[in-house]
C-alpha cells in the first residue's frame, strides 16, 4: 500500500519536535559535536523521500547524492553549516544518537548508534525513556514502508561494517 511520505515524516517530526535525548541541552556538554561535524562533508542521510519535508529548500541546506545505496537507489545526503531551523532538521538529527537497526526477516530494534560514540559523550543509560519511546514510534512508522525498510536494512549493514572496522 502506498503511503504518502509527507504523512509519515510529518508524524515522525511531530513526535520528535520537542523531545531531546536528555532533559538538559546536551549540546552544552560537547559543544554540539554532532552538528559541528556535519559541515565537514559528512552530513546526514535522508530517509527515503524525506526531501519532501525540505521544499522549498532553505539556503542553509545542501542536498547531494551519496555513495550509499538501498534497494538500488542512491540515498540523499544532507549537510548544513552547523546550525539550523530546528523545525526543519531531518529525522537522522532528531533521533541521534539512536538509530534503527534491522536484519532482513527480523524485527527492527532501536540501538545506540556505534558511529556516534566517537563524538557523543552520552551513553544509552543517559537517554530519557520519553526520547527512546518517541524514536521507536517514529521509526516504526518509517519501517512500515517498503522503501523505509530497505533503507534501514542497508543502513544496518553500514553500521555492521563500521563496527567491524572501528570497534
Ligand atoms: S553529540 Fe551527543 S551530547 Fe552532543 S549535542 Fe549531539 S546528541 Fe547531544
Ligand atoms: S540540521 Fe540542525 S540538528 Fe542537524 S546537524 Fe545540522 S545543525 Fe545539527
Amino acid at each position: 500500500m502506498y503511503i504518502n511520505p509527507h504523512i509519515i515524516f510529518d508524524y515522525a517530526y511531530r513526535l520528535l519536535e520537542n523531545v531531546t535525548p536528555v532533559r538538559k541541552d546536551c549540546g552544552a556538554l560537547c559543544g554540539a559535536a554532532c552538528c559541528a561535524d556535519s559541515d565537514v562533508g559528512t552530513g546526514m542521510y535522508l530517509y527515503p523521500a524525506e526531501e519532501c519535508m525540505l521544499y522549498p529548500l532553505p539556503d542553509w541546506v545542501k542536498i547531494e547524492a551519496s555513495g550509499f545505496y538501498y534497494n538500488g537507489r542512491q540515498a540523499a545526503l544532507m549537510s548544513c553549516p552547523g546550525n539550523c531551523d530546528r523545525a526543519l532538521r531531518p529525522l537522522a538529527c532528531r533521533i541521534f544518537p539512536l538509530v534503527p537497526y534491522k536484519k532482513p526477516g527480523e524485527r527492527m530494534k532501536i540501538i545506540f548508534d556505534p558511529r556516534a560514540t566517537a563524538m557523543c559523550p552520552l551513553t544509552p543509560s543517559d537517554l530519557t525513556d520519553k526520547f527512546k519511546d518517541a524514536v521507536t514510534r517514529a521509526m516504526r512508522a518509517v519501517v512500515k514502508t517498503k522503501e523505509g525498510r530497505m533503507f534501514i536494512e542497508a543502513q544496518s549493514e553500514l553500521i555492521d561494517e563500521y563496527v567491524r572496522m572501528h570497534l
